[in-house]
């Protein structure tokens, strides 16, 4: 598959970047200065998931939400840490918390979705 042009990628990135939330594919789209159209965008993202720059988030309420692998440490198993979704200002963001857990023996975790819902600290 051809890989899309520079311009592209620099400015999802940029936006997500200048974020400290998660955001979903419709407010990227909505900073993005440039003409992109929706199929774009979204292979961008989904090639920034694969290539581990960012990480996918599906929140309690089916919406998918994208943000900046910052807060993404651990390797074997990458996205490791609590979402923090805000029932008041309705914001997704990386919450610096790692998710700790056991699981009985024979199951092997591939992937987390902790979400946690309250009030962030703005709304709080
Ligand atoms: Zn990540
Ligand atoms: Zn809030
Ligand atoms: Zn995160």
């Amino acid at each position: 598959m051809k890989r899309r042009s520079t311009p592209t990628k620099e400015a999802v990135i940029s936006v997500l970047n200048a974020s400290n939330k998660a955001m979903s594919q419709d407010a990227i789209e909505h900073k993005i200065e440039i003409e992109i159209d929706r199929a774009t965008i979204y292979r961008v993202l989904n090639q920034f998931c694969e290539d581990g720059i960012v990480h996918k988030i599906i929140a309690d309420d089916g919406k998918q939400y994208f943000a900046i692998c910052k807060k993404c440490d651990d390797q074997k198993l990458p996205d490791n840490h609590f979402h923090f979704r805000c029932s008041s200002c309705q914001t997704i963001e990386c919450l610096p918390a790692l998710v700790h857990f056991s699981v009985p023996e024979s199951y092997k975790v591939e992937r987390f979705n902790c979400i946690l819902i309250g009030k962030c600290k703005d709304c709080s």
